[in-house]
């Protein structure tokens, strides 16, 4: 195929797919079929450093329990009171809603059918009373499940991924490392069956080889964090497999300790540092010198504005959820959305990088170092961002204007096509 009229770094040219990679770039390429880009810029394809796919799925058919959509208690007995069959499934709660809201208060105030909602942190679940009874438990009592999130998907099949990926190619997203750590052999599996088109890249369990699954996904508890000997321990062994880690950070204490460990066990390159929420500059110093990947989520600055002005100590602002920082000191960088917790749209997190909430603002960074953010390799977060050139895989996003006008507004960004490989396999109609 040939894609005509194509803006690459400004220019217009015609680019031959072949075999899967990008064949030829040239003026006035002869050959069928071709596809008329009209002037539109051709970026590669992006890529999701951090997604949740099957929580994402099961998320589409859920009902948002937490801001920006749900912000209070009216609203919310408002969201979970619409008609509907069978289990109720709520995303996305926040305390600042309606507190620290129980069975007894959805036995009240929720429609009358099995209900569970899901914490924002993905740690914690609240049932009512239906829902506790089709479960078969009476603990805890008040409904509140901790990391119970494991017995109650084995209650429920794997949700259909179609209508999620369709929405992820339709963002030009040809890739996503899907990261979550209690990945087995069946989610593998089911993942390698279910993802396609996408280039899927799967973190795990200790049980994973490295063939199946580059990164070891290491999630511990704020209040009960592993001991420093043990944790090191785990990464060694990783190592020793031919694995790298990748941990879930979110607290000072969390990036603290990792770092501390993988000092100890000694890093290899792709060890990853997830999130890095809150980082202070020798925490920024620590991760260069350990030469870590850290993927990070630009959107939640803009998503949990409000949550983070009320929540988080002002002097620990200026630590929340950097970028330019991370930039300015030459750390390996990309980002992810962490949907479900997070909006798959990585427009709308370019965006959010771009132009951050007023106090945050000192960590902007500019459009092209935010495209960048999710142009690296699927397998190498830590490389630099890809190019359309000759040799590379076919794996590309046109957007329907140019480059220049996409710039001054990322949140407007349509995208007209995406190719995976050289197929294309999404074309916007209108
Ligand atoms: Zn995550």
């Amino acid at each position: 195929m040939i894609i005509r009229n194509a803006e690459i770094d400004g220019k217009i040219f015609d680019v031959l797919l072949a075999d899967g990679l990008i064949a030829e770039i040239g003026k006035e390429l002869k050959g069928d079929p071709h596809f008329d880009a009209k002037g539109g810029a051709l970026i590669p394809g992006l890529h999701d450093h951090h997604i949740h796919l099957n929580a994402t799925a099961a998320a589409m058919n859920s009902v948002r329990c937490g801001p920006p959509e749900v912000s209070g208690e009216t609203e919310l007995i408002q969201a979970l009171n619409k008609d509907g069959e069978g289990w109720l499934r709520g995303v996305g709660y926040h305390h600042s809603v309606a507190g620290e809201i129980d069975r007894a208060w959805l036995d009240e105030n929720g429609p009358d059918c099995p209900v569970r909602i899901q914490h924002r942190s993905g740690r914690l679940w609240i049932l009512n009373s239906f829902a506790m009874a089709e479960l078969d438990i009476t603990e805890p009592a008040n409904g509140r499940l901790l990391d119970s999130d494991i017995s109650l998907r084995a209650t429920a099949q794997f949700p259909d991924l179609k209508p999620l990926i369709a929405r992820l190619l339709s963002y030009g997203i040809t890739g996503v490392t899907e990261v979550t750590p209690s990945n087995g052999m069946a989610e593998y599996e089911n993942y390698l069956r279910e993802a396609k088109p996408l280039r899927v890249s799967i973190m795990g369990r200790a049980d994973l080889s490295a063939k199946q699954s580059q990164h070891l996904k290491l999630h511990y508890h704020d209040h009960d964090l592993p001991a420093l000997e043990s944790l090191a321990q785990e990464i060694k062994q990783a190592h020793a497999a031919g694995r790298n880690i990748a941990a879930h950070c979110v607290t000072r204490a969390e990036v603290m300790l990792t770092l501390a460990a993988l000092e100890m066990a000694g890093p290899i390159y792709g060890d990853r540092i997830e999130h890095a929420a809150i980082a202070d500059d020798a925490a920024i110093d620590w991760m260069k010198k350990l030469g870590v990947i850290v993927v990070t989520q630009p959107n939640f600055i803009t998503e949990r504005e409000a949550a983070y002005l009320k929540d988080v100590p002002s002097d620990e602002h200026k630590n929340l959820w950097r970028l330019k920082a991370f930039a300015d000191a030459g750390l390996k960088l990309a980002a992810g959305s962490d949907a479900p917790f997070g909006n798959p749209n990585p427009w709308a997190a370019m965006a959010a990088a771009v132009s951050r909430p007023k106090g945050f603002e000192d960590e902007a960074v500019s459009p092209e170092a935010a495209l960048g953010l999710y142009t690296k390799p699927a397998n190498d977060a830590g490389a630099k961002p890809r190019k359309v050139k000759i040799g590379e895989p076919a794996d590309l996003c046109l957007l329907d204007g140019s480059w220049a006008q996409a710039r001054k507004n990322l949140t407007d960004v349509k995208v007209q096509a995406t190719w995976i490989g050289g197929n294309l396999v999404y074309n916007r109609v209108d």
